[in-house]
């Protein structure tokens, strides 16, 4: 029996883990895990899975979630809380899985912490990646660590690359959906509302990776994760709109063949290939009705309509801490559109203005890249407080 880790636990990915989990019988057990603040979707965790620890985002959260498990009468587990709790989840003793889903940078030093204690790492925090892919990958070298991508796209290569040589490998072909503003006029874009942004035509996922899909930002930040995972540089992975989402990506070999990876839009596919590789395991998912599919469209993505990727491939390029600059400041403006302090078409200003602000430096250090995060976020996030007297009224609510 495998022992396993979640950090993200009550989030959509962690929720999918469980459910593959729980449907793979005594195959795996789940030791700890890691929330945010929802307690009702952790407390129901703890009944179902008997963690030995877990661990909640706030202090004041402790006490609360300790009396409603005394009240549940369950046996309580060992309590974390905040940063050093989610390192606490990573790094219990005994663990051979560690499942990384928390989103944004807060996922950044546990998973490395993971990596370096040679655990296998799931891995769908994509911004651990691009704030430091350096240091995880050689982190991983160095301990023997397997990191299996989580995300479908790189999942999907993963799966095309099996039994590949990577010399013959010409590109990777990232999909994207092109989220819900691939046709409306950019003026329309512009107005979007919060609510517009999150209703994403495919893919049911948390609201900062759905909003990060409506800018394509996602397809640019899994451009800089594929580079990483799989050692390609910016000129060898491409990213094509396809907006059915039944490819979930592709690999064009040397002499012109494309191996492509097709499934159901469900996580769950994905988690268990990570989870159980190198086996295969059935799984109670509908097969992929051929048949049903009328067509598969792939589109060139239009740069002017979202320039996120067109930054994401920027800092790719310049390397050093400038994805981990441009990701602290995707996050900074994504949570303030969120909040309705900015709108859709300022995330990419905020992000190009830090971006234009911040000196690289090489990604030499955890202390390195953590710095650029802290300024970018401080920079980014004065940028978004300017916007706000451009915001009509009724946005600001
Ligand atoms: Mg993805």
């Amino acid at each position: 029996m495998k022992k396993l880790s979640i950090l993200g636990s009550t989030g959509s990915i962690g929720q999918s883990t469980l459910s593959v989990v729980q449907s793979l019988g005594d195959r795996f057990a789940v030791c700890a895990l890691a929330a945010g603040r929802d307690l009702d979707g952790l407390v129901a965790q703890i009944l179902r899975f008997k963690p030995q620890l877990v661990s909640v985002a706030q202090e004041s959260d402790v006490p609360v979630l300790r009396a409603r498990l005394r009240a549940a009468a369950v046996k309580l587990p060992e309590i974390a809380w905040g940063d050093e709790g989610l390192i606490a989840v990573a790094c219990m003793e005994g663990l051979d899985i560690v499942v990384s889903a928390t989103v944004g940078a807060v996922g950044f030093l546990p998973t490395y912490k993971a990596l370096a204690l040679g655990r296998r790492v799931c891995l769908a925090n994509k911004e651990t990646l691009v704030m430091a892919g350096e240091l995880m990958t050689g982190a991983a070298r160095t301990s023997g660590a397997e990191l299996l991508p989580v995300d479908s796209e790189h999942n999907a290569l993963h799966q095309c690359l099996r039994g590949e040589r990577l010399d013959e490998v010409k590109r990777l072909i990232l999909t994207a959906s092109g989220g819900p503003f691939r046709e409306i006029p950019i003026e329309k874009m512009r107005e979007a509302t919060v609510k517009e942004a999150l209703n994403h035509p495919t893919w049911q996922m948390g609201s900062k990776i759905t909003i990060d899909s409506a800018t394509l930002m996602n397809k640019g930040l899994e451009v800089i994760e594929a580079g990483w995972l799989f050692g390609f540089k910016p000129d060898q992975i491409s990213a094509v709109v396809h907006p059915q989402s039944i490819v979930h990506s592709m690999v064009e070999l040397i002499d012109g063949s494309i191996i492509a990876q097709l499934g159901v839009t469900d996580m769950r596919l994905m988690i268990q290939y990570a989870l159980t590789y190198p086996e295969r395991l059935p799984t109670d998912l509908p097969s992929l009705r051929l048949d049903q599919l009328s067509k598969l469209e792939f589109l060139e993505p239009d740069i002017e309509r979202f320039p996120c990727l067109g930054l994401a491939y920027d800092a790719m390029r310049a390397g050093g801490t400038m994805p981990a600059a441009m990701s602290a400041a995707n996050e900074v403006a994504v949570a303030a559109f969120l909040d309705q302090r900015i709108r859709f078409m300022d995330i990419p200003r905020i992000i190009a203005s830090t971006m234009d602000a911040h000196n690289t430096e090489p990604c030499s250090s955890i202390e390195s890249v953590l710095e650029a995060d802290r300024w970018a976020r401080s920079h980014a996030g004065l940028q978004a407080g300017a916007q706000k007297s451009e915001i009509p009224i009724s946005l600001v609510g």
